[in-house]
This record gives C-alpha cells, sequence and structure tokens, in this order.
C-alpha cells in the first residue's frame, strides 16, 4: 500500500536473486467466518497503480486487518466491517443526518451534530441524505465477479506494461476465501497476481492462496518481537515463519520495509532484518518505505487518536543510510515502492 516512485527510478542492474543457500489478534484462516467465498468487503479499488507491483495494476483493496500500526495510514482499512466516516468540516448544519439515522446515532447539540458510534451500524442512510458530503461509508460488500469484472477493463494496459492487479488492503488474507477465488479467477484469464500482506495468517491459508500469486508484497517491520507486538499489536513469530516457509517454496517476494522515525529506523533493527533476508532465497527486491502523515486526518473522521503526532517524515539521506544497511547484505534495495517484480 505504500506509494512510490516509479519504475525509471529504480536502481540499475537489480535481478531475481537466486542463491542457495500486549493486545492479541487472531490470526486469518480459510473459512473465517467472514462473508462467503463469492463476496468480500472491499473499500477501494485503484487503478492505474504504479507502485504496487510491476507495471500498470489495478490494486484492490480488502477492508479487515489484524495488526494496528501506531503509523497505518489507512485506518479505515482495520475493521473489517464498513464504518462511516466524517468529515465535520464540511457539514452545514441542516439535520437532514439526524433525520435519516433509524438507531438514534445522530443528535444536534448545541450548533453541532454529535454521532454515537456505539449505536452506529454503519447502514450509510445518514450519508445517502447527506448533500455536503459530510458523511461517507467506506467498504461495500462486492462479489469476485464484480471485482474481476473491474479488474478485466485494464487487460490492455497490463499487458502493455507487465502489469496486473494486487490485492492488498488491509490484510487481504483476513479474506482469504474471496481472496482465493478472486485470485483463481484472475490466473485463469492470464492475469498477473500480487498480493501485498502482513504474512500474519495461519501458514495454511497462505500456502493456499499461494500458489495463485505471482509475486508477494511482503511487509517486514520489527525483528525484536516485544517491539513489534507494542507498536503493531500482534508477535512477529508467525509473520518470520511465514516469510521463510513462503521463500522455502519458491515464491517470488519483495520485502517491504517501512521507515518509521523511532520505530524501526534503528540500524540494529535493519541490520537484523537485511540478515534475515539475505538468508532468504527469493526475495527479489528489498523496498524502504518512508513514514508519511498523508493518512492523519483520516483518524479524526473516524473520530480516534493518531498516536504518532509527534512524528516526522524521514529525510531522503537517512532512507538512502537504510537501503545501504541492506545492500550491504547483497540485497537489491532501492527507496520506495514500485517493485519490479521477479522476472
Ligand atoms: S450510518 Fe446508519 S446507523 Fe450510522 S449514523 Fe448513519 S444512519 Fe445512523
Ligand atoms: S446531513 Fe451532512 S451537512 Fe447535514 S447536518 Fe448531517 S452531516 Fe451536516
Amino acid at each position: 500500500m505504500s506509494r512510490l516512485p516509479a519504475q525509471a527510478d529504480r536502481p540499475a542492474g537489480c535481478q531475481f536473486r537466486a542463491r542457495a543457500g500486549s493486545r492479541t489478534a487472531s490470526m486469518c484462516h480459510l473459512n473465517g467466518g467472514r462473508g462467503t467465498t463469492s463476496s468480500g468487503t472491499v473499500f477501494d479499488i485503484k487503478k492505474f497503480s504504479l507502485h504496487d507491483g510491476p507495471g500498470i495494476r489495478t490494486t484492490v483493496f480488502l477492508k479487515g486487518c489484524p495488526l494496528k500500526c501506531r503509523w497505518c495510514h489507512n485506518p479505515e482499512s482495520q475493521a473489517p466491517e464498513p464504518e462511516l466516516v466524517l468529515r465535520s468540516g464540511r457539514c452545514i448544519l441542516c439535520g437532514e443526518c439526524v433525520s435519516a439515522c433509524t438507531q438514534g446515532a445522530v443528535s444536534r447539540v448545541n450548533d453541532s451534530i454529535v454521532t454515537n458510534r456505539h449505536r452506529c451500524v454503519a447502514c450509510g442512510a445518514c450519508a445517502a441524505a447527506c448533500y455536503s458530503g459530510a458523511r461517507e461509508t467506506i467498504g461495500r460488500p462486492m462479489t469476485v465477479e464484480e471485482v474481476v469484472e473491474e479488474v478485466e477493463q485494464d487487460l490492455p494496459f497490463y499487458e502493455e506494461s507487465g502489469g496486473g492487479v494486487t490485492f492488498s488492503g488491509g490484510e487481504p488474507l483476513l479474506q482469504a476465501e474471496f481472496l482465493l477465488t478472486a485470485l483463481r479467477a484472475c490466473k485463469e484469464r492470464g492475469i498477473h497476481t500480487a498480493v501485498d500482506t502482513s504474512g500474519f495468517c495461519e501458514w495454511k491459508t497462505l500456502s493456499a492462496v499461494a500458489e495463485h500469486v505471482d509475486l508477494f508484497l511482503y511487509d517486514l517491520r520489527i525483528m525484536e518481537d516485544s517491539k513489534h507486538r507494542e507498536f503493531t499489536g500482534v508477535s512477529n513469530a508467525g509473520i518470520i515463519e511465514n516469510l521463510t516457509l513462503l521463500s522455502r517454496g519458491g515464491h517470488h517476494i519483495t520485502l517491504r520495509v517501512p521507515f518509521v522515525p523511532g520505530v524501526s529506523e534503528d540500524p540494529e533493527n535493519l541490520a537484523q532484518m537485511a540478515a534475515f533476508a539475505a538468508g532468504l532465497r527469493h526475495v527479489g527486491e528489498v523496498n524502504v518505505l518512508a513514514y508519511h502523515r498523508m493518512g492523519v486526518e483520516k483518524y479524526a473522521r473516524l473520530q480516534r487518536v493518531y498516536e504518532l503526532d509527534e512524528t516526522e517524515p524521514p529525510s531522503e539521506r537517512r532512507l538512502e543510510e537504510a537501503a545501504r544497511i541492506f545492500r550491504e547484505f547483497g540485497l537489491c534495495t532501492r527507496v520506495g515502492g514500485g517493485a519490479r517484480g521477479n522476472d
């Protein structure tokens, strides 16, 4: 889900490298009770993406994530169910939403509109009644057929550019059955597939999906488990194990490393990560992804607190220093996303 440089920014000579050698969350699994095999909850479909894998891509964002990364720039992706977002600056105090809500979740208090999220069931009635665009529901059910129909529209661009479809999130494996069915459908149509994942799921789920995935964009955040728990809410043990197994299975992987000041930036963490990655067989590329603040306003729209409010984006120099650590371990590395794939 990173949004960074396009192909022109890629370092020359990077090739696929085949070498020898707190809070708890439940892991994603098949038949996890979310939706059916043919319907899932999607919160966005982005066309002409250049930053979610090789070539021109359509990125399908599935809703729901078992992690709670404190720097997450898509907080609307975290809850598995649809939810209401509010842009209070657009409100003209017409009161239409108060009348539209059958749950008693919206009320006028003095000169403002107050929404009680405990009562809200995200039905969308208030958003439909709001002419100013101050209310919106994020996340909608879609069938596999609907998703694939959208993805197929850009087949000529994929063929021309070496692109395809990327399933992202949230954590796409949280809707594993839907993802599996969608991946199969895309492969049947000859579309290159990528999955952008945290890797936080049961191995049997990941392995079932993996045979239909041409490229994994696999996030690796923090190597020290206690710190990983502190900043993401979950252990990294399964994430690291799954990554190892994927690599042993010959699956193509682009590692994505978020550079978050005060969290994952320390050279020791980066060197541990690089040493681990260098021991994997099928990591074609490492992308160092800069922390940014583009999602901060979304927290207010969801009436949530952004915990890294004091954190500033890193300089290019610090990002390059981080990339150099990975290169010193023989890994093809660059700052930014837009993976070239493992061709
Ligand atoms: S989404 Fe539905 S339940 Fe929630 S505030 Fe709006 S009308 Fe009420
Ligand atoms: S319907 Fe929209 S503009 Fe009108 S009071 Fe509600 S939020 Fe404000």
